[in-house]
């Protein structure tokens, strides 16, 4: 019989000769445009940090008087003695932020999303997530016992047609907002027209739409909001964002009515049995989202980035996936060759993730290239140089 040790190994060769290993690259410098990544000297354009808030030195310096005023830990779970001053201030400002009743900030938004789905699903309810959405969403549908639907990406008809034949006493609809590998939106304004003729609930995690989309970085669900959709806590029971990527910092939020909130608070066992993020980090989230909510001039730089970039792949005949955020997926196709493009870039000095199954559908690997508003027009033109050589991988000009 083979030994557990060897069982292991084989997988991990199986997964090697596919050219899907995965490999951790170690940064020596802080999060930024410039890092140092295993000793390099690299210009970065896959981080999450889209607005540059991760090196803010306002940002900084709340962490710092946080740390200063309530020390390095919470201390305990939220229910016992861990739910500090700044947990409370920031809960208050993001139901604000938000136009929602009350909010409730989590450690982290995978816990958050398994969080509210198990506590929301029973097995005699069902689930209906977008085939794209992120891990977090699929795994809580999954896990909730509840009966588990994918639709087909931004396929609403489809969604409907599943919603009509379901008779489940409870009906949850699941989606991102901007999808992280895609860089592409859900229709705010489509799937409240499904769920609400349907009688299903609608929950959008806006991880990556929070701080980037809408006037003062209200997300996809502000945006629409600003277009004149009508969303309330009637329409659009569930709302979730992170504070990981634009805010960036690291732990989530849920929005909704107060009785939603104080539902998650009794029930969500992920949510009481964990320990409340450190009081500091949420001082200095606090200053994040005025930052995200005032600095308009990020999200308009970050536009004519994306615009620039978008004009260039076009020019060079490669295939971009439709997208208006910051997010933009150069799409490649085989997984060997998307290496090979990535490893082309790192060469110039450029670091870009190449995307694999199974974060992405077999066939579709891809370069995901991220903007973030502390890019410099220098770096762009650097990236945009980058380019030409994935060009020429692609359209087999090297081999
Ligand atoms: C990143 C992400 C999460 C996970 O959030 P973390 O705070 O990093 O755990 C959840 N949902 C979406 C859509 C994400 O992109």
């Amino acid at each position: 019989m083979k030994s557990f040790r060897e069982d292991l190994q084989q997988q991990l060769q199986e997964r090697k000769q596919q050219s899907l290993l995965r490999q951790r690259r170690t940064l020596f410098s802080p999060q930024g445009t410039e890092i140092i990544l295993d000793g390099n000297h690299v210009t970065s354009f896959c981080s999450n940090d889209y607005l540059g808030l991760a090196g803010h030195p306002d940002v900084l310096q709340a962490y710092h008087e946080g740390l200063d005023a309530f020390g390095a830990g919470s201390g305990a779970s939220h229910l016992v003695s861990g739910h500090m001053a700044p947990h409370h201030a920031l809960e208050q400002e993001l139901a604000e932020f938000t136009g929602r009743s009350r909010a409730l900030v989590f450690s982290s938004g995978f816990m958050a999303n398994l969080g509210v789905i198990t506590t929301l699903l029973e097995k005699s309810d069902a689930v209906f997530e977008d085939r794209l959405n992120h891990a977090s969403l699929l795994d809580g549908g999954l896990f909730s016992g509840a009966a588990f639907r994918r639709f087909p990406h931004l396929d609403y008809a489809a969604l409907d047609t599943m919603l009509g034949k379901s008779s489940a006493p409870r009906k949850l609809v699941v989606s991102d907002g901007v999808f992280s590998m895609d860089g592409d939106t859900a229709s705010i304004p489509d799937l409240i027209e499904v769920t609400s003729k349907n009688d299903a609930l609608l929950m959008i995690d806006d991880a990556h739409g929070f701080g980037v989309m809408g006037g003062e970085g209200g997300g996809l669900v502000g945006q629409a909001l600003e277009d004149g959709t009508v969303i309330n806590e009637e329409n659009l029971q569930i709302l979730v964002g992170t504070f990981g990527k634009a805010f960036g910092v690291s732990g989530a939020f849920v929005a909704g009515s107060a009785e939603l909130i104080e539902t998650l608070i009794q029930f969500c066992r992920p949510y009481i049995y964990t320990t409340a993020m450190s009081p500091a980090q949420a001082e200095a989230i606090r200053c994040s989202l005025n930052i995200v909510r005032k600095d308009r001039w990020r999200r308009e730089y970050l536009s004519q980035l994306v615009y620039r970039f978008r004009t260039h792949c076009e020019n060079l005949g490669l295939e971009v996936l439709p997208s208006e955020t910051p997010i933009q997926a150069v799409v490649i196709s085989e997984n060997e060759k998307t290496l090979q493009a990535s490893q082309a870039l790192l060469e110039k000095g450029l670091y870009v993730s190449a995307i694999r199954p199974p974060t992405v559908p077999t066939g579709t690997a891809r370069l995901r290239v991220t903007f973030s508003a502390v890019h410099t027009e220098a770096q762009l033109d650097k990236l945009l140089q980058g380019m030409n050589s994935v060009a020429a991988i692609v359209h087999g000009a090297v081999s």
